[in-house]
């Protein structure tokens, strides 16, 4: 085939997920109720550094601003994004991702006691040994108690993204052994790509809910700025380490979110 028609048939691909991105984000807005602003301290589950921004700045920025505390808890050091970087090592990565989030957060008014970085190798959630597994749910188990949040934001499942996935079991596992009833609401990343995957989450929990960004809408746009390091190129590499298409998806005038409930025999650990 010639590299012209595979550029067509990319194109046209490329046009038809589009398409079908805006007719499900169409559908969601008119199947979504309103979120309503919950009372009493949130928290927000990020597997990586922008996770949080991307899906839930708006949330978060509007929260702060009604004056009611938003706790971040980031999974993974992030130092998997950009593999064999010749400038930049995993250590350097990481280093770099913390940076990003804290300038980040603080655009959107979370100060720094109320950040959690947990520090997992980027990349190895979905492998984790069962020790590490169980260290890992215990040491967000214990946060989760000290915070005692009313409501919780993770990843959804399946998110297209085995690391967002990974997270999304040792979280809800935390939930349950910690005793606490929060209020579960699962957001889009990756997933956004995949109207399919969204639209089965959205039949599966028929609860979805819409926050329409308003005023919290510029606070969110720049803190997304702050992560150049995953939507620019970080020289010499020419090509983003978020799609711009991806991140495009989360400028837009409004979150959405799925709710989740544990299943009835999980409870605390004894
Ligand atoms: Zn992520």
């Amino acid at each position: 085939m010639s590299d012209a028609l595979q550029s067509i048939q990319h194109r046209i691909k490329d046009l038809l997920r589009q398409g079908a991105i805006r007719l499900c984000r169409g559908l969601l807005r008119m199947g979504s109720q309103l979120y309503e602003l919950g009372e009493g301290p949130t928290v927000i589950i990020a597997p990586h550094q922008d996770d949080e921004t991307l899906a839930c700045g708006g949330i978060i920025s509007r929260k702060r601003n009604e004056g009611l505390s938003v706790d971040i808890i980031f999974i993974t050091d992030g130092s998997a994004s950009h593999p064999q970087h010749p400038r930049l090592d995993a250590h350097a990565l990481a280093q770099l991702r913390k940076q990003e989030a804290m300038r980040a957060l603080s655009c959107l008014k979370v100060e720094r006691p109320a950040v959690h970085f947990l520090s997992q190798t980027d990349g190895t959630l979905h492998r984790l040994a069962a020790v590490e597994r169980e260290v890992l749910i215990v040491r967000l188990t214990a946060l989760l108690r000290t915070i005692a949040p009313v409501e919780i934001f993770l990843p959804c499942m399946p998110d297209g993204s085995s690391e967002h996935d990974a997270v999304f079991g040792f979280v809800t596992d935390a939930i349950a052994r910690s005793g606490l009833k929060p209020a579960i609401w699962q957001y889009p990343v990756w997933s956004w790509r995949n109207p399919l995957l969204l639209l089965r989450r959205w039949l599966a929990t028929n609860d979805c809910r819409r926050l329409p960004l308003e005023d919290n809408q510029q606070a969110k746009f720049v803190a997304i700025q702050c992560y150049q390091s995953q939507i620019a190129p970080l020289p010499p590499d020419t090509t983003a380490a978020l799609p711009a298409d991806l991140v495009k998806l989360f400028q837009t005038d409004a979150e959405y979110f799925f709710r989740y409930r544990l299943p009835a025999n999980t409870g605390p650990a004894a």
